[in-house]
Formats: C-alpha cells, sequence, structure tokens
C-alpha cells in the first residue's frame, strides 16, 4: 500500500499511481480481464471481497449448484492449450469442479499473485484533476489507479425480500448464495425455501431425499426446461477436442453466444401440431437451452409461436407431477417462456411426487404473512421449520455498482445517475464516469457468460492500449453515443417476448426488485451483432468514444 502523497509522477509527466489498472471482482470476468491486461504488460491489482477467486462460483455453494450452460462452452476460449488440457466431468458441471476450474487457469496463467482477497472495495472516486480513480478499502487501504474495472458479475448483489419478523427465527436462516461454508447438517431436518427460480430449482431435487422434508414457497411458476445432464465420455471429450475453433466460433456468432444451430430457418406456423411437437420433443429429449434456440427462429418474438412452446412444456408438467392441485400450480401462465429466465431442470418436477416434498403457491393459495421463531406463517397455518434458505433472487446488473460509492467526475455517484434513467455505452461504460470500463454491465447482452466476458474483455483491453500508444489521459462516452446504445437496447427488447416480463417479475427488467423495473437491463439485439459492433468499434478506433491528451 502506497499513500497517496507519497506517488511521483512518472517519466511523461503523468500523476503516478499504483497499478494501470484496478479490478474489482475476481470471478470470471475479473480473472479474464487480469490475463488479458497483462499480456500487454499492464500493472494490475484484482480485488474481491470473497476469502478465494470464483466469483458465482465461490458464493453459490448450496447443493446442487451447477452451470446451466454445458461445460465444454462455459469456460475461456484464449488459450487452445488449456482447452485440451483440462477434462470436464459432465455436461453441467457442480460449483466444486467450476471452482478447481478456475483455480487451474488463474494457477497456470499466474494470476493469483495480482489478485487480494478478503478486501473490499468501498469507495472510487474519480479525480478529474489528475484523471486517476482513488480506490478505497474496507481495511483502510488507499490506491490510485489509472483505469478502474467494475467485474462484479451480473447477478451477484443478493437481495433479501423484508419479510416481518426474519430476524425472529431460531434456526439458520440465510440467502442461498450464502450457504454456509462449513457443513451445514441439513439431514433429517425440516427445510424452507422461500423462492422458485433457477437456485430453487436446482436445491430442491438435491436435498428432497435426505431431508425429513421440504416445502417450497412459490411466488411465479417458472417455465423450467430439462437439463439431460450427462457424464463426459472419452468420445465426446474427444469430439470437443478435436472441433473447439469451431465451437468457439460458434459461440462468436450465435444469438445466444452459444454453439448451436440457429437460426434454423422455420418459424413456428409453417409446421403442422404434429410436426411442432415432434420437434419440440426431440429438443425436449436433448435437454438445454436447444429447445429454445433450435425449435424455431420466432420462438422469442412471436406471441402465437411461444405459446404453442409453452403448451407443450405445461403439459409436461402434467404429465411429470402426479398431483393435479400441484401441477396446475406449477405450470406458468400469464406471461410467456423466456420472459423470465428459464431453469434448467435435474428432476425438479419429479421431486413434488415424493411425500416429504410439499409446494406453498403465496400467490393464489397461502400469502406469506411473517417469519416467527419456528417457521413460516401463511394466511392458512404455519409452516415449522428447522432451516429457512432464502432462494429469492439477486439486484441484477446494477445492485454491484450501485452498492459502492462510485464517484464520477461530477461528483455524482452512479447511484445517483441512474437514478433519473439507466443509461450505458454498451453496458461497457457510462458518460460521466471517465475511464470506468464494466464487464456484463446493464445493457450488456445476456447470454453465455464465458463468451460475452472475453469479447468484452478484448474491447476494454484494446481500448487502454489505444490509450496509451496515443498518450491519452482520460476516455468518456459522449451522452449522444450513451442514449443511442440505451434506446438501441430498448427496441431490442420491445422486438422480443422478453419485455413481458415485468409481469413475472424478471430481473431482466429489474421487476423482481420492488420499485426498480421495469427498465432495460439487458441488450437483446443479439450477442453475436453485440461481438460485431465491439469489433467494428475496435476497426474505428473507438470513434464513439472522447479522448483528451495527457497535460
Ligand atoms: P430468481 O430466479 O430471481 O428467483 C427468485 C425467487 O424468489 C423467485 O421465485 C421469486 O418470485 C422469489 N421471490 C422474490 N421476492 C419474493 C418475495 N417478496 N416473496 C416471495 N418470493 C419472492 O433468483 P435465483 O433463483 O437466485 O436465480 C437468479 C438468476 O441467477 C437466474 O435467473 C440465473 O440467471 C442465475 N442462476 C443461474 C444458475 C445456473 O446457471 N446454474 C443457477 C442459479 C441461478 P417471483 O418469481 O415471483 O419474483
Amino acid at each position: 500500500m502506497t499513500s497517496t502523497d507519497d506517488k511521483k509522477a512518472d517519466t511523461n509527466g503523468a500523476p503516478a499511481t499504483d497499478y494501470d489498472v484496478v479490478v474489482i471482482g475476481a470471478g470470471f470476468s475479473g480473472l479474464g480481464m487480469l490475463h488479458y491486461l497483462k499480456q500487454e504488460g499492464r500493472s494490475v491489482r484484482v480485488f474481491d471481497k470473497a476469502d478465494d477467486i470464483g466469483g458465482t462460483w465461490t458464493w453459490n455453494r448450496y447443493p446442487g449448484a451447477r452451470t446451466d450452460s454445458e461445460s465444454y462452452y462455459y469456460c475461456f476460449s484464449f488459450s487452445e492449450e488449456l482447452l485440451q488440457e483440462w477434462s470436464w466431468s459432465e455436461r453441467y458441471p457442480a460449483w466444486e469442479e467450476m471452482l478447481e476450474y478456475l483455480h487451474f487457469v488463474a494457477d497456470r496463467c499466474d494470476l493469483k499473485k495480482d489478485i487480494q482477497l478478503k478486501t473490499t472495495i468501498e469507495s472510487a472516486i474519480y479525480d478529474s484533476e489528475n484523471s486517476l480513480w482513488d480506490v478505497k478499502t474496507n481495511t483502510g487501504e488507499a490506491y490510485r489507479c489509472k483505469y478502474l474495472v467494475s467485474a462484479m458479475g451480473l447477478i451477484s448483489e443478493l437481495y433479501i425480500p423484508e419479510f416481518k419478523g426474519l430476524d425472529t427465527f431460531k434456526g439458520p436462516c440465510f440467502h442461498s448464495s450464502r450457504w454456509p461454508k462449513e457443513e451445514l447438517d441439513y439431514k433429517g431436518k425440516r427445510v424452507g425455501i422461500i423462492g422458485a427460480g433457477a437456485t430453487a430449482v436446482q436445491l430442491l431435487p438435491e436435498i428432497a431425499p435426505d431431508v425429513e422434508s421440504v416445502t417450497i414457497f412459490q411466488r411465479t411458476a417458472n417455465f423450467i426446461l430439462p437439463a439431460g445432464q450427462k457424464k463426459m465420455t472419452p468420445e465426446w471429450e474427444k469430439e470437443i477436442k478435436s472441433n473447439y475453433p469451431e465451437i468457439i466460433n460458434k459461440c462468436r456468432t450465435h444469438v445466444f453466444g452459444m454453439p448451436f444451430d440457429s437460426p434454423v430457418d422455420r418459424v413456428s406456423a409453417d409446421s403442422t401440431d404434429e410436426e411442432r411437437t415432434a420437434i419440440y420433443q426431440k429438443l425436449w429429449d436433448e435437454g438445454g437451452f436447444r429447445f429454445c434456440f433450435e425449435s424455431y427462429d420466432d420462438l422469442l418474438s412471436d406471441l402465437d409461436a411461444n405459446e404453442a412452446a409453452s403448451d407443450f412444456l405445461r403439459n409436461k408438467i402434467k404429465e411429470l407431477v402426479d398431483d393435479p392441485e400441484t401441477a396446475e400450480a406449477l405450470s406458468p401462465r400469464g406471461y410467456p417462456l423466456f420472459a423470465k429466465r428459464p431453469p434448467l431442470d435435474h428432476g425438479y418436477y419429479e421431486t413434488f411426487n415424493r411425500d416429504n416434498v410439499h409446494l406453498v403457491d403465496i400467490t393464489n393459495a397461502e400469502p406469506i404473512v411473517e417469519i416467527t421463531e419456528t417457521g413460516v406463517l401463511t394466511e392458512k397455518q404455519l409452516h415449522e421449520f428447522d432451516i429457512i434458505v432464502l432462494a429469492t433472487g439477486f439486484d441484477a446488473l446494477t445492485g454491484a455498482l450501485e452498492h459502492i460509492e462510485i464517484r464520477g467526475a461530477n461528483g455524482e455517484t452512479i447511484k445517483e445517475k441512474w437514478s433519473s434513467g439507466l443509461a450505458t455505452y454498451m453496458g461497457l461504460c457510462t458518460t460521466g464516469f471517465p475511464n470506468l470500463f464494466m464487464i456484463t454491465g446493464p445493457q450488456a447482452p445476456f447470454a453465455n457468460l464465458p463468451t460475452t466476458i472475453e469479447e468484452s474483455v478484448k474491447w476494454i483491453t484494446a481500448c487502454i492500449n489505444h490509450m496509451e500508444d496515443n498518450q491519452y489521459a482520460s476516455m468518456n462516452v459522449s451522452e449522444k453515443a450513451e442514449n443511442q446504445w440505451s434506446e438501441h437496447a430498448t427496441e431490442a427488447i420491445d422486438m422480443t417476448v422478453m419485455k413481458y416480463g415485468h409481469a413475472a417479475n424478471t430481473w431482466f427488467l429489474g421487476s423482481n426488485i420492488p420499485g426498480k423495473g421495469p427498465s432495460t437491463l439487458v441488450y437483446f439485439g443479439g450477442a453475436n451483432n453485440y461481438f460485431d459492433m465491439l469489433q467494428e468499434s475496435q476497426d474505428k478506433k473507438f470513434s464513439e468514444l472522447e479522448f483528451i491528451e495527457l497535460a
């Protein structure tokens, strides 16, 4: 640590810094950013409040936590050697394996010595006079850097609703992303899970066989797709490893960053009912998101096409869940498929056929009144528990950035700026916050995350190179460019069924957080188009940005 007063100007006369770049977060984004910047010889310090690297994969340790993207493309693509060396054990690896993989990358790329764990960045204040960021940690350390990168993840700021009496519960009660690191003995216990999103869908089947009972409190039913989990075989691994350049290229050119064969060049109305059912059944059997991306080109834009797929999924629930009343309660209604992020299923529906598993519909049947010392009191009864898990989601995209005091050139915080309307330039930077970059920031695409992250990291690295090559002191994005992007992001979402997500409290629109949405938090104009735009921006030497030369 250096006191800012002790710092000397460098040989170019630029004010001195501790690091060229400070990165907040040591998950996929932070590790990727660190690697790319180190390759360019930049000095970088990565800070993370967790006691391990891994981001989402170090926080989300609940039983059953695993990827929803398939392992072989849920990884960094920058090194063919690492792709060949690492072996995945299954199609959707569990959090432990993801964490092992990220350690493998960090070790092989010698990243760890530049990462400081257990350190929370409390503030980052832009010093306009010197064109530098002053960063302070919770431990009282202060650092100066020229560039600040947020690599905090889009779904990292946890959200706990203000349930009356929440603090009174006598047993363990925690958000799902804070599952205790030390062994939590849930075997033979009565467990309540509030929330029925992607997290609960993974957690329930994993713990149900071991607990005395488990009860899910569901507000909105989800469309849930079968995962089709399977072990990696030597043959499959060989096929993947001999095709990596093609797989990576497919990710780069796919609307959701996944190596799928789409567009498929057919619309739903072209098929008869029987043909449609056969197509959906085939994709249902294959598992994963192909159901949405390899069925029909208009599935995510046309309500009739979407309704046909939704009906297919509702019929599957009836087939899988024995009790008709439970099946109906689990059937999503009133919003289209993918207006809310569909979780992948590892036996969720069948789990409701167990005698020790219960569903409480808190919208139509039993609204929650309060949490008591012993459980969850609804309008009908007290459900008694030993453990309560709050699988209640996240203040996505803006939450983590607004939680830190990040002050831009005019002294305004990012939270204050966005309070009058969210606007970013491609989710990468925001006007008035010079030399600040965001990875998976608001209005960036929601797609296979490692692909989006790596393409964003490449753009940021190129932008910093451009600035250093030209001896620029600062970069700001013009209001015009920012407004154009934000309008374009809204136009893009308006062309999809995602715009109806408000009816289902989706985090895509911020509608899961009281008072937050709806606003356009995600770019749904195609990750492939976004990557092309990033490349064009680099080719045009970042002409949409305003640079100021060193004094
Ligand atoms: P989520 O999908 O937002 O689900 C939160 C749940 O809590 C919802 O069922 C929600 O109900 C409920 N809830 C929120 N406020 C409530 C309240 N006041 N009273 C009662 N219930 C309330 O959160 P998540 O399951 O943690 O998943 C969030 C995202 O993280 C996912 O969409 C996904 O992108 C990511 N994720 C990914 C993976 C993976 O890839 N393997 C795994 C887990 C999560 P409503 O639906 O009515 O709002």
